[in-house]
């Protein structure tokens, strides 16, 4: 079976995008989509100034994608000595890009949709997942230039100076803040603590227990909050504010994280060209990434963007109780009349309840936005059952282990290739014909440290969701 063939067995009501009938009229059916929590796929409209000034009102620069990675590499000495796990790979942080044919064999989709990888940064070390990227990068450029102005290293130095006396006992009279649903506290209290600062993690009332334990055994102090990830961040802003020895990373709005996710794709174009994978006119590259705030997966695209043109496409997975990315998306094409600029999912009526705890964010980041407008390819929309299914199967066919969140990838290619909105996203790109060609890569962003008993869990959750739909069908 193709997933062509599958498409009538989709719910495809509730897919819209571009095309007929009238876009308006699209946009609206697409928004009460959306506030009846239905899975669909929204495709971003082809802006009418697109090339006229494609980075107005970002702050980002093609720059920054080559600078984080050369940091990455002068940190990498220090980090395989700091962090016994990182020894192996001398310090660099990576993760494998890996083909799955029994997945998707197991998620119905025909050699003639193309190939399925998986970017397997669930696996990645230190976080245990994407957010070790972007979160560490960020705390290594703030000790770096912490230890430069404190006159501790000098460019062209071994860096490994920092793990000495005198920058430890600096990094120690400072400290690290962030606020976040889970993993963003892992990877920045981790890697912060592992350098010597005091670590500080405001986490949300969605953060999952073993995450907060994780954090307090690596000596993290962990502030637990009754709000949402938004509130959780900005208390964390609030207390660093005033405090000059505090240091603040930003979820919503830091480029130095952004920066650090971007990088990923110069690791990724080395490995797609090591195992003979093209990406060009011929070989369209759909890029499958889960999506909060936003900033993990833009800061990918916009490097995937950078390096592959037009040959990538990539969409971002949102859980349909906090669709923020989709809504700010729209908000910015004009497509959501009565709204605010940036949009919350409380405003249309969603609770932002899921357990995909790596994705409960009600706002998206206004900077992962705007980096988006030319380039992002689309937005669809995944149930919780469909994530814990998809989990179960990742592991049943490939011996994976992911959390919920991870998981969203998996349904683009069916979004793309056996939908009407998709089926319309490949006609105006000319693909129809290259699919056979064409490589799906679904980024799986976390897993690495769930406790084995939670993973059991999720794995019987995702085997019920996946028997109540075979008895259904
Ligand atoms: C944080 C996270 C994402 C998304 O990153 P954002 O920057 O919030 O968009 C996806 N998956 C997992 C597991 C995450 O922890």
């Amino acid at each position: 079976m193709t997933l062509s063939s599958a498409a009538s067995a989709q719910p495809s009501t509730a897919d819209a995008g571009k095309g007929a009938p009238g876009q308006a009229e699209t946009a609206a059916a697409t928004l009460a989509a959306l506030r009846c929590a239905q899975p669909l796929l929204w495709l971003r409209p082809a802006a009418p100034a697109e090339g006229a000034a494609p980075d107005a009102g970002t702050r980002f620069r093609p720059e920054l994608v080559l600078l984080a990675r050369a940091r990455f590499e002068r940190f990498a000495p220090l980090l395989a000595e700091l962090a016994p796990e990182l020894a192996g790979s001398g310090g660099i942080i990576e993760s494998p890009l890996l083909p799955v044919p029994a997945m998707q064999q197991s998620l119905g989709l025909g050699s003639a949709d193309g190939r399925l990888y998986v970017k397997a940064d669930h696996d990645l070390a230190i976080a245990g997942s994407i957010k070790a990227r972007g979160g560490i990068h960020e705390v290594l450029q703030y000790a770096e230039s912490l230890a430069m102005r404190e006159e501790l290293l000098r460019p062209g130095d071994d860096y490994r100076v920092l793990g000495g006396a005198a920058a430890r006992a600096c990094f120690a009279r400072h400290r690290v803040a962030v606020g976040s649903t889970g993993n963003l506290g892992m990877s920045i209290g981790i890697i912060a603590s592992l350098l010597g600062f005091q670590a500080e993690v405001h986490m949300s009332a969605d953060a999952k227990a073993w995450k907060k334990a994780r954090l307090r055994a690596h000596g993290v102090k962990v502030i637990e909050h009754t709000g949402d990830y938004e509130q959780a961040v900005a208390a964390g802003r609030a207390g660093a504010e005033s405090d000059p020895y505090a240091y603040f990373v930003d979820d919503e709005r830091s480029p130095a994280l952004f920066a650090g996710y971007a990088a990923a794709a110069l690791h990724l174009r080395e490995q797609l060209q090591a195992a003979g994978i093209g990406v060009d006119a011929d070989r369209p590259l759909f890029v499958y990434l889960p999506c909060g705030v936003g900033g993990a997966p833009g800061g990918i695209a916009y490097g995937l963007k950078m390096l592959f043109g037009e040959h990538v496409h990539c969409f971002f997975a949102e859980p349909v109780q906090s669709p923020c990315f989709l809504l700010g998306m729209m908000a910015q094409c004009g497509q959501a009349p009565g709204l605010p600029a940036l949009p919350s999912v409380y405003d249309v009526g969603l609770l932002n309840r899921t357990e995909a705890d790596g994705l409960a964010v009600p706002r998206a980041s206004d900077l992962a936005l705007a980096a988006m407008a030319t380039r992002l390819a689309g937005v669809y929309t995944v149930s919780d059952d469909r994530l814990f299914a998809d989990l179960a199967r990742l592991h049943d066919s490939e011996g994976l282990r992911v959390e919920p969140s991870a998981a969203a990838g998996f349904s683009g290619p069916a979004r793309v290739c056996g939908t009407p909105a998709g089926q319309a996203y490949l006609r105006e790109h000319g693909l129809q014909d290259r699919m056979d060609h064409a490589t799906h890569l679904a980024w799986t962003t976390g897993g690495r440290f769930v406790p084995p008993e939670e993973f059991e869990g999720f794995l019987q959750r995702g085997r019920n969701a996946i028997a109540a739909d075979a008895a259904r069908a």
